[in-house]
């Protein structure tokens, strides 16, 4: 196992980290102690690669230095899926 590479998750609805469990199957699976969500760690490791990769572009192209020709829809498309991520990585 490489658990060094791995990076910290944390459920982003408690912001706790999750317990590694295996289910029936034997799949590796990552559960949530507090909301009791849960998912295949395979999954949770895509989703958390996704969820770092859109909040490091939403702070490099942070409000102040979107182009002023986005300015004028930025009401409609502000907020784009950063709430729908259920696993994040922690720090
Ligand atoms: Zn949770």
């Amino acid at each position: 196992m490489t658990q060094d590479q791995s990076p910290i998750v944390l459920c982003n609805t408690c912001r706790v980290t999750p317990e590694e469990k295996t289910d029936e199957a034997g799949d590796d699976i990552v559960v949530c102690p507090s909301c009791g969500q849960s998912d295949k760690a395979d999954e949770v490791g895509r989703e958390v690669l996704r969820s770092a990769f859109h909040e490091t572009v939403r702070r490099t192209s942070g409000p102040d230095t979107r182009p002023s020709a986005n300015s004028f829809v930025s009401m409609s498309v502000k907020g784009p899926k950063s709430r729908s991520f259920r696993w994040i990585a922690g720090t």
